[in-house]
């Protein structure tokens, strides 16, 4: 087809490409905007959240146009699981890169002169080398796509500088057409992309950043073994992603949870290169059920089955919390974002950042853990606070998938408490912060107290009948008021609001919100696949089991056979016939060859 073509196709001809090659029968939102973007030949920056589809946004029109895409990205892991998968939808694809065999390497060269590919994945580095550049001189190329396009930027999470080398395509081939994706949100970054790559007046599509298939909860932490295994029990024989702060204690939970008879292996930066390797293959196989993982651990996996993330200690920021949450559910099947809180985890991120040497990163640093300690702290809906947090204004009342929204509300008057603390604030002149405030009420013997003489002020244990984690959360609720602040810098001190004084001299009532929360259970999110009936989970284990023999037999992560939501769409309508099974989600025609049969006999009920 030619180029001038394939920017006149109707929709209903994307439509039926979308069916033929995937096998679904509707667009992702934003999808299309993406994909006519593409196809009429401009520029294009994609801001769309993990999850969204944004492979298929240039998997499609590489099908259809002339000249095989060429598509930057940063990991190698990441690239041969994207070649395995459009591979296994009849897409021509290869990559090229450090880790082929000198004759896989002149297979892919024959391949690509011949004009045999659609996409050949590249990293970034080969637009630095000068034969890469002499050859792209010469191809047929109908595109570039820079896939994790924040990579390019210094104010991204996952600067990397070999996308710096990527500036240079603009140079050796001004004619072609350069699509960049990313899932991150923010502003700066996307001008960053858009000037290092020296787009054209490129179009933007902006997805929202909501992730409708993912409930939110965050429990209080109690701390201990216990709670994290009777968690677990909700997710049994799932794929899951526990993250924590320290390399001990990822190593500590990852042994514990062994002993216990879980299936869980651990990995962060500490471990062997090719421990990591393996413990991550294992994940991403099914082989192992639960990653015990520090934030070093996420980037480049783009295992769609994953069914819960637990935080067991606070995230760094609500970036990394969106972030590391967002790994759950990418094939937009119902999933599970778990973060256990404590006040306590408080001081010993405060510890860390204390020790930063860097002033302004000090200071990031600061502003991000208050931000994140009021949202976990906060009443109101998860969804709300978190889209609010990029800007993004989520438009329901109550979000059907949150622990705020689902848990029933107790309200606690607690005026006279609030009362107390502000004399505690005010008689010791703002200068302490919430730490030394607290001690001050439960009336505990603290050098400090004495040293300032403290214990003899009248509100000195005036409030020992409540526990410190009561005074925690009223000052936070009473922040969330704006009854009082905190002020900025590394030892934050607690001070008055003019709304102080109408609760100290008028007596202006003063509630505690706090939520009761019943589990966002199953079916809980919107959106998820379609509902399996009761006797269904039993043939979806066994579809599951079959497809994880299925791929390790071909080589291939099970996900890349079929998603999880397709296998619930199979144990619900039970296809039986070529044509019925077409008809599931993310069954094309290239899956219907190599991989349906099997399936088709188990549920026909043949052994
Ligand atoms: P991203 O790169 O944006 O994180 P992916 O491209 O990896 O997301 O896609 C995530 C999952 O969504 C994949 O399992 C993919 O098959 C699925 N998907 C993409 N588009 C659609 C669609 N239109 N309908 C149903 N599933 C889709
Ligand atoms: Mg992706
Ligand atoms: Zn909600």
């Amino acid at each position: 087809m030619s180029r001038e073509s394939a920017a006149a196709l109707d929709t209903g001809v994307i439509h039926a490409e979308l069916s033929r090659l995937f096998g679904f029968s509707s667009f992702r939102p934003n999808q299309m905007e993406a994909v006519t973007a593409i196809l009429r030949g401009g520029d294009l920056l994609a801001i769309m959240p993990t999850g969204g589809g944004k492979s298929l946004c240039y998997q499609l029109p590489a099908v259809l146009l002339p000249g095989t895409a060429l598509v930057v990205s940063p990991l190698i892991s990441l690239m041969k699981d994207q070649v395995d998968g459009a591979v296994a939808n009849g897409i021509r694809a290869a990559f090229l890169n450090s880790s082929l065999s000198a004759e896989d390497r002149a297979g892919v060269m024959r391949a690509l002169l011949d004009g045999s590919l659609d996409l050949l994945y590249v990293a970034p580095e080969r637009f630095a080398l000068d034969h890469f550049q002499e050859l792209l001189g010469r191809l047929q190329i109908s595109m570039a796509v820079i896939d994790e396009a924040h990579c390019i930027s210094e104010w991204g999470h996952d600067f990397r500088p070999d996308y710096l080398a990527l500036s240079a395509i603009r140079k050796i081939r001004p004619d072609i057409p350069v699509a960049a994706f990313t899932a991150t949100a923010t502003p700066r970054v996307q001008e960053d992309i858009v000037q290092r790559l020296g787009m054209n007046d490129p179009s933007i599509v902006l997805a929202s950043f909501d992730r409708p298939n993912l409930s939110y909860e965050i429990r209080e932490k109690t701390g201990g073994e216990r709670q994290l295994v009777s968690l677990l029990k909700e997710f049994p024989g799932q794929s899951g992603i526990i993250y924590r702060t320290s390399r001990k204690s990822v190593n500590d939970t990852a042994a514990m949870l062994s002993a216990k008879g879980f299936s869980a292996l651990p990995y962060h930066a500490g471990l062997s290169d090719g421990e990591r390797l393996r413990n991550q293959d294992a994940f991403i196989r099914d082989e192992v059920d639960i990653i015990v993982a520090t934030v070093a651990f996420g980037m480049g996996i783009d295992k769609s089955n994953v069914r819960f993330v637990i935080h067991a200690d606070l995230p760094r920021s609500i970036e990394n919390y969106y972030q590391e949450t967002g790994r759950a559910g990418r094939d937009g099947d119902e999933a599970r974002c778990v973060m256990l809180f404590s006040m306590g985890d408080i001081p010993k991120v405060r510890f860390f950042i204390d020790s930063m040497l860097d002033e302004e990163e000090r200071a990031r640093a600061l502003s991000s853990l208050s931000k994140i300690v009021s949202f976990a702290s906060s009443t109101v809906c998860r969804r709300k606070k978190l889209l609010g947090h990029f800007g993004e204004v989520y438009p329901e009342e109550n979000c059907g998938s949150c622990d705020v929204c689902l848990g029933t509300k107790e309200v606690t008057e607690c005026t006279t408490e609030a009362q107390m603390l502000l004399s505690a604030i005010i008689r010791t002149d703002s200068r302490f912060g919430a730490g030394h405030i607290v001690d001050i009420l439960v009336g505990a013997d603290t050098q400090k107290v004495r040293e300032f003489g403290h214990d003899r002020l009248n509100v000195y244990g005036l409030g020992k009948g409540k526990p410190k984690t009561f005074w925690r959360r009223l000052i936070d609720e009473l922040a969330a008021r704006r009854i009082v602040a905190r002020s900025e810098g590394l030892y934050p001190v607690l001070y008055p609001l003019e709304r102080a004084m109408e609760v100290l001299k008028n007596g202006e009532k003063v509630e505690m919100v706090r939520v009761e929360a019943k589990r966002p259970g199953k079916h809980a999110a919107r959106n998820a696949a379609s509902d399996t009936l009761p006797g269904d989970q039993d043939l979806f284990e066994r579809l599951r089991a079959l497809r994880k023999e299925l791929a390790s037999s071909q080589g291939v992560p099970p996900y890349i056979v079929f998603t999880d939501r397709t296998l619930h769409e199979m144990a619900a309508r039970k296809p039986t016939t070529p044509a019925e099974m077409l008809a599931i989600p993310g069954v094309g025609e290239s899956k219907l060859r190599k991989y349906a049969q099997p399936f088709l006999d188990l549920l026909r009920g043949r052994p």
